[in-house]
């Protein structure tokens, strides 16, 4: 799948937010009416028959195609912060990134051994962010455990995908 619309609707914003980095400005996919809806169509054809029951959206662009399709299959939104934003009990995650230590955290009450756990964010690059999220939401030992992402950042140096434990089913609907 590489949807034509949502690639040529995709921003990039070059030296950004850094000289050398690309940065692929997924808000020019989020205020087009036909772009939502193709990113929820396509999600929803992907996942429709697999009996998901939460939808973990990451901070924050992860968050809003995550709603649309929890609407849609009748799942539940998790929402997966930095941590300090949720005011109740959490589970945390920390991994490294290029410089230091970074921290994600879910509510201690959100996810359970009966749920089937879809994670949504906005962009794969080397994967440490959706990797780590994983690992989070595994403490809860859901049934199963899918990761999707609308774009794929494909580059040898970045291979995002080796990131993941094989028991992880990723899904991406465009690759740049
Ligand atoms: P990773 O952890 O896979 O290296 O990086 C992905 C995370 O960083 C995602 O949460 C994503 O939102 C953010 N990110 C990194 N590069 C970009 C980019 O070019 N565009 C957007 N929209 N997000 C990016």
């Amino acid at each position: 799948m590489n949807n034509k619309l949502l690639l040529d609707n995709l921003r990039c914003i070059p030296d950004w937010p850094k000289k050398g980095i690309n940065f692929r400005d997924v808000t020019t996919l989020f205020k087009n009416p036909e772009c939502i809806k193709t990113i929820t169509d396509e999600m929803c054809e992907i996942y429709k028959d697999k009996g998901i029951t939460k939808i973990v959206g990451i901070e924050s662009r992860g968050f809003v195609m995550s709603s649309a399709v929890a609407i849609r299959l009748g799942a539940g939104i998790v929402l997966c912060r930095k941590p300090g934003k949720l005011p109740c009990e959490t589970v945390q995650e920390s991994y490294k990134k290029e410089y230091g230590t970074d921290t994600i955290e879910i509510h201690k009450d959100s996810i359970n051994e009966d749920d089937v756990v879809l994670l949504h964010d906005d962009l794969l690059a080397t994967g440490g962010t959706m990797k780590a999220a994983c690992d989070l939401v595994k403490k809860f030992n859901p049934k199963k455990i899918y990761a999707n992402f609308i774009i794929e950042l494909v580059n040898e140096d970045l291979n995002g995908r080796a990131a993941f434990d094989k028991d992880i089913e990723i899904s991406t609907l465009i690759q740049v």
